[in-house]
């Protein structure tokens, strides 16, 4: 069938409406390009830009500098013997569980984990038993209680878990559960445990090694200033022949990788912000601070977050009861909110959402921490 030429013409001109507005959505805050990425974007934009100089191995090329960032400054920066770049963080969870998993065996994770986590664990053939969290309003997960899910894995099957997995923080309420004690259990155990920073790898400090963590993966279009898709995989070298173990045909393609991952403008932003992010996440108090303050004055107004409290993440999940009542009222039924704040020159929020919602006050200025609190006041207060 011939496409139309008038069907086609839409696509010369792709612009993005959204750039003009303050976001909250929490998947993007961390993921604003620092201005040196920004600067050089034009320069690498092409396909395969990075493979001028390539001798087949990605993680190998000298000139863009690949290879010291993945074999050094990752490493150094994961708290892991070795570290490879993927095409996200589910492409690197996904990884290990297919590399270190065999069918039927159980992944054992906390009860918030990602979505991406259960389909990576489903896609790899493998079952997943859940560590449960403790309900409204903290939702917390209970170190110990992975060494219970760990125990009942065993007895159930005559087997050990092949993984643990710990989302630190998790994307639903931003709590940072205690990762150090989850990591001594799955130790005690000998249960390998991956961490998956897809949060907090990029914002915050953070060291695999501090957590007894095999592994660690994080995004780069997430949380660390990259256009993407991109993520980082750390790991221990115990694990360096199965997660990257090599084609017998084409002896230098890692075969998880399908021989090569993340190349041009993924990998070029990533380190281009590089620099940028180390010093940002040596600043993460700063953003803490800034979503209490914003969790206080949002609770003065009836808004409520869930989660744990006081909160440690600039990723936050707020109830308003209030606000689902005006919904009720309001001619735009349960798209006020989104409409509302819009004309104020805020988005982020899930377009039909009132009573749950998500955000993040990550990187917000002043200024506009202001201009959204002022935001929500205006709006609970409106004239029906
Ligand atoms: C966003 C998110 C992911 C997915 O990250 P990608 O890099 O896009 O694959 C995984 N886990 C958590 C907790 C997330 O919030």
């Amino acid at each position: 069938m011939e496409i139309q030429n008038s069907q086609l013409e839409k696509f010369k001109e792709l612009h993005r409406e959204a750039i003009k507005f303050t976001s909250l959505d929490p998947l993007q805050r961390g993921g604003i390009l620092s201005k040196e990425a920004r600067k050089i974007l034009d320069e690498w934009a092409d396909g395969y830009s990075v493979c001028d100089y390539c001798g087949g191995s990605l993680d190998r090329i000298k000139n863009p500098p690949i290879e010291e960032f993945v074999h050094e400054i990752l490493p150094k920066f994961l708290g892991t013997d070795i570290a490879r770049l993927t095409n996200g963080a589910r492409e690197g969870k996904f990884l290990i569980m297919h590399a270190i998993g065999r069918e039927d065996d159980y992944v054992v994770m906390d009860q918030n984990a990602h979505y991406s986590s259960y389909v990576a664990a489903e896609r790899a053939r493998l079952k997943v038993k859940f560590v449960p969290n403790s309900g409204e309003p903290e939702y917390k997960i209970n170190a110990d209680d992975y060494a219970k899910v760990i125990e009942e894995v065993k007895n159930e099957t005559g087997n050990f878990p092949a993984l643990a997995l710990l989302t630190y923080p998790d994307g639903s309420y931003g709590n940072l559960p205690d990762a150090k004690a989850v990591g001594k259990i799955c130790n005690e155990y000998k249960v390998p445990f991956l961490l998956n920073g897809a949060y907090s790898v990029g914002r915050m400090e953070i060291n695999a090694s501090d957590f007894n963590a095999d592994f660690i993966v994080g995004s780069g279009h997430k949380s660390m200033a990259a256009s993407g898709p991109i993520g980082v995989l750390g790991a221990g070298k115990a694990y360096e022949e199965i997660l990257f173990r090599k084609s017998e045909k084409y002896k230098i393609k890692e075969i998880e990788q399908l021989g090569c991952t993340a190349r041009g403008l993924p990998v070029i932003t990533l380190m281009a912000s590089f620099p940028h992010v180390y010093e940002r996440v040596k600043h993460y108090d700063e953003e803490v601070k800034k979503a209490r303050y914003f969790s206080e004055k949002m609770g003065n107004l009836g808004i409520n977050q869930l989660g744990e409290k006081p909160h440690e993440h600039d990723l936050m999940f707020f109830e308003s009861q209030k606000l689902f009542e005006i919904s009720q009222k309001h001619k735009r039924g349960r798209f006020f909110l989104y409409d509302e704040l819009k004309k104020r020159g805020i988005i982020g929020i899930k377009p039909g959402l009132t009573k749950n919602f998500k955000l993040s006050t990550y990187l917000l200025s002043e200024e506009e921490i202001k201009k959204i609190v002022d935001a929500f006041g205006e709006i609970v207060n409106l004239n029906l």
